[in-house]
This record gives structure tokens, sequence and C-alpha cells, in this order.
């Protein structure tokens, strides 16, 4: 069967083995398994990248949002408040500093957080509020960056965003925030990795603290810290990765836009819901999600994956409505539009290889999978 996967992970390794391979010979030859020259010089390029003037490499990307949560003062008993939708990661991340995640809707339309929800929800114990820039684009901070109180802090889940922007912003850029190099993401490792990025010289000195034991220097130890370090091979990978993620990106935007034309006819017909971008962003497309308006989604989701289609949910349950997170007391109702969204959506395979032939077979099994 013609196997069309929700991201093609051999197609974007044949692009860079000889690179990854001779990469590999380096660190091998000096030994500098973590950190190094290759660590290092991974951080400059990709702060470069990210329009930031400081990228620290972390372990993963759960790290990457815990860190960037530590440096900005959230502790035991502080309450951060982060999107219902969003990849359990950025609750788990504030949980395990112990802090309480409070969560706030999302927009209906393009399911990024609601900076009025996210203002509704900051009371007096609220450190810092995490909007989730999911799917590829960038959710509005400015009105959370124009209206919080100064003790409570804007920190970025950067986590499915590399290379966007909106209005020109990059996250991170006058702020901080955390994203994560996990195999699937549009910058991939080979295994896990993360990163912070700021523009703040002590914040960044203070994540690479906490994620080296808590010192910047060997046996000295300034702060209490853990271990959360990126790997030399590892950033061997993203070096070469991070050469062709901007022509990645704009793959990924002629993609969804052949996707939008391939849908225009359900989408007109009221039986699907095309992704939205919100005004100013610069998408990447790291998912391309759509609404199923009148069928039973998980069942067109069992028939794509039938036909050898990796169609996914992204995500299928709301942090409110998991069982870990169900101490947070709340009830279906509470996050109507997040609740809806983790009802309805699917995503669609997309990645910079996708061919149109495989992008025209998507949707043939995708129109057929919602009947009628
Ligand atoms: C992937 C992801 C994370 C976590 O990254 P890991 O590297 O898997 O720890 C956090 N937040 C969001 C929104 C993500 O998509």
């Amino acid at each position: 069967m013609n196997h069309i996967p929700l991201v093609d992970l051999k197609a974007a390794h044949a692009e860079v083995a000889d690179d990854v391979r001779a990469g590999f010979e380096r660190v091998l030859a000096n030994t500098a398994f973590i950190g190094g020259d290759e660590v290092g010089a991974f951080e400059r390029e990709y702060a470069d990248f990210g329009g930031v003037a400081h990228c620290v490499g972390v372990a993963n990307g759960t790290d990457a949002v815990e860190l960037a949560l530590r440096a900005s003062g959230v502790g035991p008993g502080d309450e951060v408040v982060i999107p219902a939708n969003t990849f359990i990661a950025t609750a788990g991340a504030v949980a395990r500093i112990g802090a309480r995640p409070v969560l706030a809707d999302c927009l209906p339309d393009t399911y990024l957080l609601d900076p009025q929800a996210a203002l509704d929800a900051v009371g007096p114990a609220t450190r810092a509020v995490v909007p989730v820039h999911l799917y590829g684009q960038l959710a509005d901070v400015t009105p959370l960056v124009a209206q919080l109180p100064d003790h409570v802090r804007v920190v970025e889940d950067a986590a499915q965003c590399q290379g966007a922007t909106r209005d020109g912003r990059t996250p991170g850029s006058g702020g901080i925030a955390a994203t994560s190099f996990y195999p699937g993401k549009n910058l991939g490792a080979y295994g896990d990795a993360g990163a912070v990025l700021t523009d703040d010289e002590e914040l960044a000195g203070l994540v690479r603290a906490i994620a080296n034991h808590g010192g910047v220097a060997k046996y000295r130890h300034d702060v209490p810290g853990f271990n959360s370090r990126l790997d030399g091979l590892q950033a061997v990978v993203l070096r070469a990765k991070l050469t062709r993620l901007a022509a990645g990106n704009e793959a990924r935007r002629t993609a969804a836009a052949r996707y939008d034309a391939l849908l225009a006819e359900l989408a007109d017909a009221g039986r699907v819901v095309l992704p939205v971008t919100a005004p100013g962003n610069l998408p990447v497309w790291h998912l391309y999600v759509v609404q199923v308006a009148d069928a039973d989604r998980d069942a067109v989701v069992g028939k794509l994956n039938a036909e050898g289609i990796g169609a996914g949910v992204h995500y299928p349950a709301p942090v409110h409505l998991t069982e870990a997170y169900r101490h947070l007391g709340h009830a279906r109702g509470d996050f109507p539009h997040a609740e809806q969204a983790a009802d309805r959506i699917l995503s669609l395979p997309l990645y910079p290889q996708i061919t149109p032939d495989q992008q025209q077979r998507v949707v043939d099994v995708f129109t057929d999978a919602l009947g009628r």
C-alpha cells in the first residue's frame, strides 16, 4: 500500500545524511559528547535564525518550558496560566515545578490562546502566562505584554513554530520562549533536544546554570539545578537540518495552500473547516488541522489510517479532561472552544517533501471517509 506518513522523517534524513555523517565523525574524533563546539555553533546559528540574542540548548522541549518558567521566577505554589488546548507537556512543565496550571480557553478559529481569557484567568498568585504557538503560528502576545501586571511574565511555548513570525516578531524576542527539537517538530533532532530563547543575557545565564547542575563553571553551584543539556551528536543533526529549515517551511506553506485548494469544495459545502491564519502571521505549518463538521471524527481518522494515511489528532483531550489534571476541578463545558476543537479536529499529513499526488490521494480518501 502507498503509505503517506503524518511526517516523513526518512525523506528529511535523506537530505542531510552526508552532512550528519561528517558531523558525527567530527564529534567522535574530539569526543565532545555533551556541550562542545557543535553545541556552541548550533546555539549561535539558531539564535540568529530565531531573531534572538541568546539560545541555550537543553535536553528536550518540556525541560525548556520548565527552565524558562523557573528562570522567570516561577516556583512551588505559584499559578501559571496555560491554554486548555495544548500538548500535555506545557502543563507537565508547570506541574513539575510544583506550580499550578490555570487554564484559559482558545479562540475558536485559530485554536490559539484567547488573550482576554488568559488575562481573566490571572489572579494574585499568577507568576506567568504561557501562550502556546500551536500548529505553526504565533498566538497574540501583545495584549498580554501590555496588560499583565509587572509580576506576571510571558513565557512562550514555541515548540511548534520554528521560523514563524507575527507582525515580524519572533518568539522570545523581548521576553523568553521555549522550543522543542523532538524528531517530528519542524526542526527535529535524532532523539530528544530543546532550547530556551531570549534577548536577556541574565535570563539566558540563569537557564544555562539551572540546566547544568546550578552552575556555569564546573563544581560551582550558584542555584539548585538539575541536568538538562544538549549533546554534540544532536547539535550536528540540528545544524545540518537548520540550513534547510527556511526552505522546508516554505514548502510546507505551498503544501498547505494546495490542501486549501483541494478542500475548498468540502469547505464551501460546510463539511470541513479549514485552518485559519491569524492576521500578521507568517505560519510554518507544523500541522495542517481541519475540523470535520458533521462526521464521526474518530471514524474518519480510522479510515484514513486503514488506507495507509498517517492522519492524527492533536490533541484528542483538552488538559482539563485528562485524568492527570482532573484534580484541577474542571468539567466539560468549562472551556467550550478547546472542547469543540478536541472533538472535531484532525491533522492531515504535511511535510516539506509531500508531493501533489500524495496530497490528492489524502484528499480523495478523506472525502470518501466523510461519506455521502
Ligand atoms: C513537543 C511539545 C512540547 C514538548 O517537547 P518535548 O521535546 O517532547 O519535551 C511542549 N509543548 C508543545 C506545544 C509541544 O508541541
